[in-house]
């Protein structure tokens, strides 16, 4: 079968390449790109051969060398000839506040701060009513916030939310502008799949409301797109929960 199948490729060939070996040959010639002498040079410089040696170059020049990387008398490969030397800033003079022992201390197990195992593992799970309503956060900078007006002009037309205003700077545990929105929780159903289809890329938290805040923005989260740091290690584990009140208007009936 197989080689049926090569007879077949061979036939296919002999019809559809009337050219001659010459002009074959010439054309063969025209799909390589040879590399320019400089682009050699660095492909040559960069095979792993001279890698080792550049290394070497480099730990001689911080004062890292240990006896045994470069040979005494080996051949220092740098860009622009032998004669570059790579310039290292000078060590700063001092001593390290830390002091010297640090490597010495034992390994610490930090407290766990997953709510419900501080003590191991959670006896039962947690109630699904502890969450009395949802914030979606969007995520935005100069190069999105066209993005972040649209859904936000599209969200506020077609839901019953609490529409907060714009953060152009960081605010809360959100380390880059966004904005959100609040909802309440039998609009879930059908907020997660709009948002999945609507993101426009964005990245946006959706966090529940329970009466702990710093759970609900570290670990009971659910992300569209990429996920992005929040940073919310120093909120309250316990809060009165937020509550929702719906500020907009929508008119635009939803698309289905
Ligand atoms: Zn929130």
């Amino acid at each position: 079968m197989v080689y049926l199948y090569d007879q077949y490729l061979l036939k296919a060939f002999q019809a559809t390449e009337k050219a001659t070996t010459k002009e074959r040959a010439m054309h063969d010639e025209e799909r390589i790109v040879y590399n320019t002498a400089e682009d050699q040079e660095w492909a040559d410089l960069l095979s792993p051969a001279r890698r080792k040696i550049i290394v070497g170059a480099a730990l001689t020049a911080t004062g890292l060398t240990a006896g045994n990387i470069v040979a005494a008398g080996q051949e220092v490969i740098a860009p622009g000839g032998s004669s570059f030397k790579p310039i290292v800033p000078p060590p700063d003079v001092g001593k390290s506040p830390w002091g010297y022992e640090t490597y010495k201390e034992p390994t610490p197990r930090p407290r766990s701060v997953r709510p419900g195992e501080e003590n191991g593992l959670p006896k039962t799970p947690r109630p699904y009513t502890d969450i009395k309503s949802y914030h979606a956060h969007f995520y935005f900078d100069d190069d999105t916030y066209e993005k972040a007006a649209l859904v936000r002009r599209w969200a506020a037309e077609r839901f019953p939310v609490e529409l907060g205003n714009w953060n152009l700077e960081p605010r809360g545990p959100h380390v880059t502008p966004s904005f959100y929105f609040g909802f309440t929780n039998d609009l879930l159903p059908i907020i997660v799949p709009w948002l999945q289809l609507n993101s426009l890329g964005l990245t946006i938290l959706l966090h529940p409301n329970t009466d702990d805040p710093r759970a609900d923005h570290l670990y009971y989260t659910l992300w569209v797109n990429r996920s992005q740091p929040v940073n919310a290690y120093n909120m309250p584990k316990q809060a009165s929960v937020e509550k929702i009140f719906p500020n907009t208007r929508p008119a635009v009936k939803l698309e289905t």
